[in-house]
């Protein structure tokens, strides 16, 4: 059969987060576009990532609940836990998701799907199936893929990754995990609660990218629920057992450590999917195993465009929306462009709950002479004491004029109240403004305002200060 030559406006390589956004965009604006996806429409997301991942939480959540509601008063005896109804239940959050990220939802709005893999033929042709595609410019959004790391023995033994671990039925008698990063830390506490013993092994320390502080709390809080952790690990084999068991040999400082566990997951880290996209041919440049991007994530190539985990230097799906968002202003309205990376929030969804947004404390202190760093204490919010959640903090990052920096919460729905922070940034508000609001109470929001507060606690406890109110109180 001859090929079918498709000349659409705009092409999208890959239906996940990033590509299903930006052709929603074209096609609301009536673009002529075109989406090429070869697996799983709605990518790594919804059906090997933030979805199950969210969901299989969830469950260890309610799991956690019931066996520690005696501090409630509350008696709920021996819980058991159907593994296989547990995955039946990651399941079917997958599928009441999976219409919104439909072939047929799509076909409807007006985007032509093309079911295929696609790989560059020349500088402006893409080939996908039986489809030959010349479009006026391409977007590349074929995400990643686990990273594995070069560890001796590993390509012998059985081992897990996000694509598999949702698909096992029983839970593991003993999960080993390589990599303390978000994936693996999520999944060391939803095995955990949910029966399985857990040991995570990392080659440096846990969330080596994010707050020193907030990592602690993270890792004491695990911890002390029984997962063990293996950190500065130097792992040098990795085999199989005659009893089946996965093994993994590992030194820490001058200690031998073997551990041997049913399950094996690796969990270090993502690698940017392009290796069978033909680049070079369409004359799109890979540095460091990076596809080489201006601001505006154009290419080398001036008509193909890339974005999302296959790019970006966060690998979060509201970083590919985002800059879906911000192609669709570049290509449909030809407005410039420019990624403020600065007002993408970084998310961790154990309990407690991990988000920053902006500089570091590190990094403010670095760049700002005279940084202030405003701290409150979940120990010290009323809903967090009456929810027993009291483990956690903010912190927010300021210059000296009140300009906000940055913020990190560890603690009870910080994934939600770095919203807050996130639109206090992007609008240039200044710690005045956060602590002129008026939160409810009692709620979690409540520490964004304490903590704005501090700001201003030198001024309250100044003699002028002082002097000024004891002169008006004097004048009657
Ligand atoms: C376990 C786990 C948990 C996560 N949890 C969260 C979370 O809680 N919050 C969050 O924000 N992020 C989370 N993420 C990250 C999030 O899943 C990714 O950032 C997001 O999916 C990236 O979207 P994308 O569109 O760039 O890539 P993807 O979702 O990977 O989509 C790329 C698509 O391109 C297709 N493709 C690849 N090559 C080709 C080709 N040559 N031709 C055609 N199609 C192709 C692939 O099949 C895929 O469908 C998680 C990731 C994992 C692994």
């Amino acid at each position: 059969m001859a090929d079918t030559l498709l000349k659409p406006d705009l092409c999208i390589i890959g239906a996940g987060s990033a590509g299903l956004s930006l052709a929603a965009m074209a096609a609301a604006l009536n673009v002529p576009v075109v989406l090429v996806e070869r697996d799983k429409m709605g990518g790594d997301c919804l059906n090997f990532g933030c979805v199950p991942s969210k969901a299989l939480l969830a469950a260890g959540k309610a799991a956690h609940a019931m066996q520690n509601s005696t501090l409630f008063g509350l008696e709920c005896g021996d819980v058991t836990i159907h593994f296989d109804q547990v995955q039946s239940h990651v399941q079917d959050i997958i599928r009441t998701i999976e219409p919104t990220d439909s072939i047929a939802r799509y076909e409807a709005m007006g985007v032509k799907v093309v079911t295929a893999e696609g790989r560059f033929t020349d500088d402006r042709t893409l080939q996908a199936g039986d489809y030959t595609i010349r479009a006026r410019r391409f977007v590349i959004a074929t995400g990643s893929r686990p990273f594995i790391p070069p560890l001796p023995g590993l390509n012998e033994v059985r081992y897990l990754t996000n694509e598999t671990v949702f698909q096992l039925t029983t839970c593991p008698d003993h999960l080993l995990i390589i990599g303390g990063g978000p994936i693996g830390l999520e999944m060391a506490q939803a095995h955990h609660r949910l029966g399985a013993k857990v040991s995570l092994i990392e080659k440096g320390e846990i969330l080596a990218r994010e707050d020193r502080e907030a990592a602690a709390i993270i890792r004491q809080q695990l911890q002390s629920k029984g997962i063990a952790f293996y950190e500065n690990a130097d792992i040098h084999a990795v085999s199989t057992e005659e009893s089946g068991s996965v093994r993994v040999d590992f030194k820490q400082g001058q200690e031998d450590h073997a551990l041997e566990g049913s399950h094996l997951l690796i969990a270090t880290g993502r690698a940017p999917h392009f290796e069978r996209l033909g680049l070079e041919r369409a004359f799109v440049k890979v540095r460091n195993n990076r596809i080489k991007l201006s601001s505006s994530l154009r290419t080398t190539n001036r008509r193909i465009y890339a974005m999302g985990d296959v790019s970006s230097p966060y690998q979060f799906t509201h970083m590919a929306s985002y800059e879906a968002s911000l192609l669709a202003r570049k290509l449909f309205f030809r407005l410039p462009i420019r990624v403020q990376k600065h007002l993408v929030p970084r998310t961790l969804y154990t309990e407690p709950e991990y988000a920053s947004i902006g500089l570091s404390e590190a990094e403010a202190l670095q760049c700002h002479r005279k940084a202030r760093i405003l701290r409150w204490s979940y120990h010290d919010n009323d809903r967090a004491i009456a929810e027993r959640q009291t483990n956690g903090f903010i912190k927010v990052m300021t210059d000296r004029r009140g300009t906000i920096l940055g913020c990190v919460i560890v603690g009870a729905r910080a994934g939600e109240l770095i919203h807050f922070w996130g639109l206090a940034m992007s609008q240039k508000l200044k710690v005045k403004d956060i602590a002129a609001t008026v939160p409810a109470y009692p709620t979690y929001s409540e520490i964004s305002k304490r903590a704005s507060v501090e700001f201003y606690k030198s001024t309250f406890s100044s003699p002028a200060v002082k002097r000024l109110v004891r002169w008006l109180r004097w004048l009657g």
